[in-house]
């Protein structure tokens, strides 16, 4: 049975064609620049060669329909007919306290995607933007939203109240939603497979380092806390984001600057983080560390400072759940850097922590690259947040 899994950002739709029961990709690739010059088609079919067009996009719409035509071209497509598409998987980025799981995509829940645009405007409306898209092109195939937010709605009040007002939560409902969900799940679940154990015995730390990043407490098989907020900006230092940081900070840099709050919220999220503190070197984790390894003091500084702050939240989360069984890495930085990894487990040692030094040179591949006598262990987890969105939307239409 084929899974459609859709994942809209403003000018981007990357798609996949999963076969749910085998879990292999059929297709994979990405509309990018959709509504911008330049806008591009990239169609990877396996075992094909790839399609990489320059085409014109004006909208999410082209993007559905020249996706759909390439589905079923005769020369480049993979299957003979849309019918063949069971449902589609749409990743939604927030569900707000609406959605603690995923749901079938009907005209209430469409309103409830868009009431919760009002906490992450950007990505909702496009997430919708391609959901309504795509319904317009496939009228009667079910459709499924995957939400961010669902997996970390199972945190306890007192990891996802703010020090505030209360009255803030009840009327506006202010407080700390999560994101990165449906990897921190995916994640969480291979790690009790490879330990070979229930997850509902099981305390894990989940590192998602990508160019977001955010770290999980996942006790038991659930979300327990999280370090990203009522918006993806709170936390660990992210590639252009700051993470945490002392609000007063805005107000004084308002005055120096005369910047207002808009123009700071840019700071925080488009020129903070790796790219901010290693004074412009870069954003991209791969550029920070090719400085680091040369000596370059800004890298250096950025680098650390990166690390610490992933350390810190582990020390945190190992004491929210009273003890830690194993930390798992993942995303761009989690799944491929060693350096990373050896200077985030270098401050663990006090948990029992031994990296085997040959194990973590792993890239991208699921491996434990702790010692054997490490007495939590470290592992390493390549995510999928797609594969994660195919199996939740069949599991949503076998209900129906
Ligand atoms: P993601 O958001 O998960 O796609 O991750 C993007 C981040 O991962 C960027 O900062 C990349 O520089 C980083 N990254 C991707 N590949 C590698 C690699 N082979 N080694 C180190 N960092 C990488």
């Amino acid at each position: 049975m084929d899974i459609l899994v859709i994942n809209c950002g403003s000018s981007s739709l990357k798609f996949q064609l999963i076969d749910v029961e085998t879990e292999e990709v059929i297709v994979k690739g990405i509309c990018e620049r959709i509504g911008i010059e330049n806008s591009r088609f990239v169609f990877q079919a396996s075992g094909r060669n790839t399609v990489d067009l320059d085409i014109s996009m004006k909208n999410h719409a082209d993007s559905m329909k020249i996706l759909l035509t390439y589905l079923t071209d005769p020369q480049h497509g993979v299957i003979s007919s849309l019918n063949e598409i069971a449902a589609v998987g749409h990743r939604v980025v927030h569900g707000g306290e609406r959605f603690a799981s995923s749901t079938i995509i009907d005209e209430t829940v469409i309103k409830a995607i868009e009431e919760c645009a009002e906490l992450a405007p950007l990505h909702n409306m496009a997430n919708l933007t391609g959901i309504l898209a795509c319904q317009e092109m496939m009228p009667d195939t079910p459709m499924v939203a995957v939400f961010d937010t669902a997996f970390h709605q199972t945190m306890p009040e007192e990891a996802y109240l703010y020090g505030i007002p209360f009255s803030y939560y009840e009327k506006y409902k202010i407080r700390k939603y999560g994101f990165h969900g449906t990897s921190h799940a995916y994640v969480a679940d291979r790690t009790a497979k490879i330990l070979r154990k229930d997850s509902k015995e099981l305390k894990l730390i989940v590192c998602h380092l990508g160019n977001g990043a955010s770290i999980t407490a996942v006790k038991h098989g659930k979300s327990v806390d999280t370090s990203m907020g009522l918006t993806p900006l709170e936390g660990l230092i992210m590639g252009t984001r700051s993470g945490d940081i002392d609000p007063s900070v805005l107000e004084y840099i308002g005055h120096k600057e005369h910047k207002n709050l808009e123009e700071l919220m840019k700071v925080l999220n488009q020129s903070s983080g790796l790219l901010g503190l290693s004074g412009g070197v870069s954003s991209d984790f791969r550029d920070i560390a090719t400085a680091y390894e040369k000596g370059d003091s800004n890298a250096i500084r950025a680098l650390n400072a990166f690390n610490y702050r992933v350390a810190k939240y582990i020390g945190a989360y190992a004491a929210a759940m009273n003890g830690v069984d194993a930390i798992c890495f993942t995303a761009g930085i989690g799944e491929n850097s060693a350096l990373v990894r050896e200077l985030i487990c270098n401050y663990l040692t006090y948990l029992g922590v031994f990296l085997d030094h040959d194990k973590n040179e792993i890239r991208g591949k699921e491996q434990i690259i702790t010692s054997d006598q490490s007495k939590v262990k470290v592992v390493v987890i390549p995510t999928n947040e797609e594969l994660m969105i195919a199996r939740e939307t069949y599991q949503k239409i076998t209900e129906l």
